[in-house]
């Protein structure tokens, strides 16, 4: 048993399913689940509602960033039935964070090591007192390395941006496939190649390729997994 925290890490490039997953893993271990990318989106979009156009720009000035750090409050609830809220300045955003444009710019703002700073004290101390599911891009590497079991969740490219389409179309909203898919092949690059907490597969986590897998399928084998390693 060592040190290993009652966590379950689930990390992997963009549109993997990881928040689907990790919500019905959590639900059916009775354990909480975090979505830290809905926090890095609400960082983004804080920007994006104070500067517009100029978003970019006022994240690459460093003392206004740090200054901006400041003003704002980034906080989240996860009800009983698991859905995952989050809070700027306690307003719930949890839909405003899922737009295109919040997803066109989260990894630039997501790059910034004081912007990851902020989350990571966030996202630890709930681990602290809850048995949670977490999933991210840095979680097995940085945030929980103690996770007692950590999952790299990934699938195709095309596949990813497919899945995110028909999310989008399911919701009524209007998608054009070649622009997501672009947009995920731009993320993913983007989150594997930065110097701070680089999207990686830890030596340690297991890698579930869920190309030719349905949701399902993927929870139930994660939720094996889990059972076995925390013995339940
Ligand atoms: O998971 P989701 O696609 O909503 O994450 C949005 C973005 O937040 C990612 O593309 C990444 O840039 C950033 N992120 C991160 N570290 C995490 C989770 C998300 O850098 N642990």
């Amino acid at each position: 048993m060592g040190n290993k925290t009652n966590s379950i890490a689930i990390d992997g490039p963009a549109g993997a399913g990881k928040s689907t997953v990790a919500k019905r893993v959590a639900a059916e271990l009775k354990f909480a689940c975090v979505d830290s990318g809905a926090i890095y989106r609400t960082a983004a979009l804080y920007f994006i509602e104070k500067y517009g156009d100029g978003a970019e720009k006022a994240i690459e000035d460093k003392a206004l960033l740090k200054e901006e750090l400041k003003k704002f409050a980034i906080d989240f609830k996860v009800d009983p039935a698991l859905n995952f809220t989050v809070l700027l300045d306690s307003v719930d955003v949890s839909s405003k964070i899922r737009t295109q444009k919040v997803s066109n710019f989260v990894a630039r703002v997501a790059s910034n090591p004081e912007v990851r700073e902020k989350v990571n004290e966030r996202l630890r101390s709930f681990a602290l007192k809850n048995k949670v599911v977490m999933d991210g891009r840095d979680i097995a590497s940085c945030v929980l390395p103690d996770s007692r079991l950590k999952v790299f969740l990934t699938a195709d490219a095309k596949i990813r941006a497919r899945r995110r389409y028909d999310e989008l179309v399911a919701r009524g909203e209007a998608a054009d496939l070649n622009d997501i898919l672009a947009e995920v092949i731009k993320r993913d690059e983007m989150d594997e190649k930065r110097p701070v907490a680089p999207l990686v597969k830890t030596e340690d986590a297991l890698l579930v390729d869920s190309s030719n897998m349905n949701a399902e399928e993927v929870i139930q084998h994660i939720v094996k997994l889990a059972k076995k390693e925390f013995e339940l």
